[in-house]
C-alpha cells in the first residue's frame, strides 16, 4: 500500500494525528541545521496551489504536510486512497503544548491580534506551566518591524515557532525567512490562538465527530461563507482530477 494519497497532485502522507505528533517529537529532539516546516494543507491551499507555483513549491518543500480538513480526507476516500483522518494545526498544537509541558520545549507565538496574542500566551502559561514561552508577537506588525521580529525569534532559538497569521500568509512568511529564524520546527496554525484565548469558540467534539466542523465555524463566523464556497468546487475538481499528471 502506498504511504501517501495524491490530491490534485499534492502527496498527503497517510498519518494520523498521533503519528504526526510523534514525528514532530522525534524531529524536535534531533540536532537540526535547517528549519522543519510543517504545512497543514486545506482545500483552499490545495486549490491555490493549482494556479500558484510559488505556493506549490512551498508545500512541496515542506518537511511535513498534513490533511487539514474533512474535505481532503473525504476526497481521498472517494478516490480509493484512504487518508486516516484530518490533522489540523489546532489539534497538533494542543498535543505539542501538552508534550512540551512534559519535555520543557520552548515556543515562540507569532500572530493573532494585539489583545488575543498575549491572552493566548497567558492561558498557555497557566495550563502548561513547564513549557517555555521564549517570545510572542501579535500578527498585525508593520513591514518595518519585521527585521526586529526575525532577530527576536532567532535569538530565542525556539523549539517551535507557532505562526497564527492565517493561511497562506503564515506559510509564505515561514518559507521566506526559514534560513534566518533559527527555530527547529515552524508551523502555521491559522486561528488557533483565537480559540485558545477564547475569542473564537472551540468546535465541540460532537460537531467534529460528525465531520461538520465547517458548519459550526460558519455559524460562529458567518463572514467565512465566501471562503467556504470553495469547498464544493474543490470536491468536484479534486474528484475529477487525474492524478499522476501535474
Ligand atoms: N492574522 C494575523 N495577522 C494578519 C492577518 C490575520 O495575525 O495580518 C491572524 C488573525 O488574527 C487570526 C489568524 O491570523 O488569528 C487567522 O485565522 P483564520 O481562522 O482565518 O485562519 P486560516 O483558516 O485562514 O488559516
Amino acid at each position: 500500500m502506498k504511504d501517501t494519497a495524491a490530491i490534485m497532485g499534492i502527496q498527503f502522507p497517510k498519518r494520523t494525528l498521533e503519528e504526526s505528533v510523534d514525528l514532530l517529537r522525534q524531529v524536535v529532539e534531533e540536532p537540526r541545521s535547517e528549519l522543519f516546516h510543517v504545512v497543514t494543507v486545506n482545500p483552499e491551499i490545495t486549490m491555490a496551489c493549482q494556479k500558484n507555483s510559488e505556493l506549490r513549491s512551498i508545500v512541496e518543500e515542506a518537511g511535513m504536510i498534513t490533511a487539514d480538513g474533512i474535505g481532503i480526507v473525504m476526497v481521498s476516500r472517494i478516490k480509493g486512497d484512504h487518508l486516516p483522518e484530518r490533522v489540523t494545526g489546532y489539534d497538533m498544537l494542543l498535543q505539542l503544548l501538552a508534550a512540551g509541558n512534559e519535555k520543557g520545549w520552548s515556543f515562540y507565538f507569532l500572530g493573532a491580534d494585539p489583545v488575543t496574542n498575549p491572552k493566548a500566551c497567558e492561558v498557555i502559561r497557566s495550563t502548561y506551566p513547564n513549557l517555555k514561552i521564549c517570545g510572542n508577537q501579535h500578527g498585525f506588525f508593520k513591514p518595518e518591524d519585521e527585521e526586529r521580529i526575525i532577530t527576536e525569534i532567532s535569538s530565542a532559538r525556539p523549539d517551535f515557532l507557532i505562526v497564527a497569521l492565517g493561511a497562506p500568509y503564515a506559510e509564505r512568511w515561514i518559507h521566506q525567512y526559514k534560513d534566518k529564524l533559527q527555530a527547529k520546527i515552524a508551523i502555521g496554525v491559522g486561528g488557533s490562538l483565537d480559540v485558545i484565548a477564547g475569542k473564537v469558540k472551540q468546535t465541540p467534539e460532537v460537531w467534529k465527530r460528525w465531520n461538520v466542523e465547517w458548519l459550526y465555524r460558519l455559524i460562529q463566523q458567518p463572514h467565512r461563507w465566501r471562503r467556504q464556497l470553495i469547498l464544493p468546487q474543490f470536491a468536484i475538481r479534486a474528484i475529477l482530477y487525474r492524478e499522476g499528471r501535474k
